[in-house]
């Protein structure tokens, strides 16, 4: 039998692939279904940004590149950190990884001790405690609630943090609740996280320019300067422009830190592809107007599914205010009244109505679904009626 070893335990692939999968099988069956599971843009990748790409192997950047990243995405980065973010990065203070997700992973295998705790507002991107758990930590969830638009509160805070505590991680806008913090909600934090100089804020940022009702987003660095230099600034082109498949993310923070995750980066997979960091170069620097089309475009589907929701019996949502997701409550579903849980209502949509999406305790929070806004909007109005129709053939 393969032996496994132990840290696995527990340890599932992301939810969203997993229901992407079940999506597939059941569509080879010939089932009709509306996948609003995922979270990955629906657009293309702009052309000039795949032209660069194919330029640059053209060009012949096909060999190892540096595993930092090549300098000049790395300038390209500083750069749009100066311009979007109001945050001054050194190129020695960027590192260019495989996702912002291996920039997260980098940096908890940089830093993180057995038993370390790391402080995860609930609900939470999935991967966050996962990443945490296979190298040993121990994922502490934070409450934040629905009254409070789910941003995390100094109170929330207070009773989490510990002297183990090594990193509070906070995702502004935010998968899967869509809340947006704005400089005075960090700055409420500070009292606190000044008081315990050993914990570091990573501060995932990836949704930045998706983000609605003219809000505009706010780095958590920018916002507490005294704290830049025990913050790590996540993002990534994945999101921005729609560049998911491209695998590029980009981490800003102090050089100690960027340091050390460059050598573990270095003898994982020795940096991101050549021609992948070529594109993004081309995202950063070229034309931005994709941006704020595919923005308008999720803020008009965010409002479809808010003026819909009021037809569906038992489901309410607080509004979004930036992400592509919603994050429906459904307390009052008359399933979870016979006593299911949210696992019992995504199976119920995708059985009923043939409509997936992502249970809320996936992210640590119940009774919840996610729906992803990544879709046309006719898909989603389509959705919804059918969702509509299921909740009414089943009272
Ligand atoms: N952070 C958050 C909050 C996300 O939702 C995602 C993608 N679902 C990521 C990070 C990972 O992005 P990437 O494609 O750059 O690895």
């Amino acid at each position: 039998m393969m032996h496994l070893a132990s840290r696995l335990n527990g340890i599932k692939a992301s939810a969203s692939a997993d229901i992407s999968l079940r999506v597939r099988g059941l569509r080879a069956k010939g089932r009709d279904i509306i996948d609003l599971g995922i979270g990955q843009p629906d657009f293309d990748t702009p052309a000039h940004i795949v032209e660069a790409a194919a330029k640059a192997g053209r060009d012949g950047q096909t060999r190892y590149p540096p595993t930092q990243g090549t300098l000049v995405l790395r300038e390209a980065v500083s750069a749009k950190f100066a311009r979007d973010n109001d945050l001054a990065y050194h190129v020695s203070e960027i590192l260019i990884s495989n996702g912002a997700k291996q920039v997260i992973f980098n940096a908890l295998m940089a830093t993180l001790e057995p038993g370390d705790e790391v402080l995860l507002c609930a609900p939470h991107f999935d991967s966050y405690a996962s990443m945490v758990r296979v190298l040993g930590g121990v994922p502490v969830l934070l409450a934040v609630h629905e009254r409070d638009g789910f941003i995390l509160r100094p109170e929330g805070l207070a009773m989490g943090i510990t002297e183990r505590t090594r990193w509070l991680f906070l995702n502004s806008p935010g998968n899967p609740t869509g809340a947006v913090y704005q400089a005075s909600d960090y700055q409420a934090l500070l009292p606190i996280l000044e008081a315990r100089p050993t914990v570091q804020v990573l501060s995932d940022e990836i949704y930045e320019h998706i983000i609605f009702d003219g809000l505009k987003a706010v780095s958590f660095a920018a916002a507490c300067p005294g704290l830049k230099e025990r913050t790590l600034t996540v993002n990534g082109a994945s999101k921005a422009y729609a560049m998911t498949g491209f695998r590029i993310g980009y981490g800003g923070g102090p050089a100690p830190l960027m340091k050390a995750m460059m050598v573990v980066q270095s003898q994982i997979c020795s940096g991101a592809c050549s021609l992948a960091q070529a594109a993004t170069v081309a995202a950063l620097e070229g034309p931005q107007d994709f941006v704020e089309r595919a923005r308008q475009a999720y803020e008009r589907r965010r409002d479809l599914v808010v003026q819909s929701i009021e037809a569906l019996p038992g489901i309410s949502l607080k509004k979004p205010s930036g992400a592509f997701y919603a994050l429906l409550s459904v307390a009052q579903m008359a399933l979870i009244d016979k006593g299911g849980d949210d696992r019992a209502v995504a199976a119920f949509f995708l059985n009923q109505a043939g409509v997936a999406t992502v249970p809320g305790h996936v992210y640590g929070l119940s009774p919840f679904l996610r729906l992803s806004l990544a879709a046309s909007e006719e898909k989603i109005a389509e959705a919804l009626e059918r969702m509509r129709k299921a909740i009414d053939n089943s009272s």
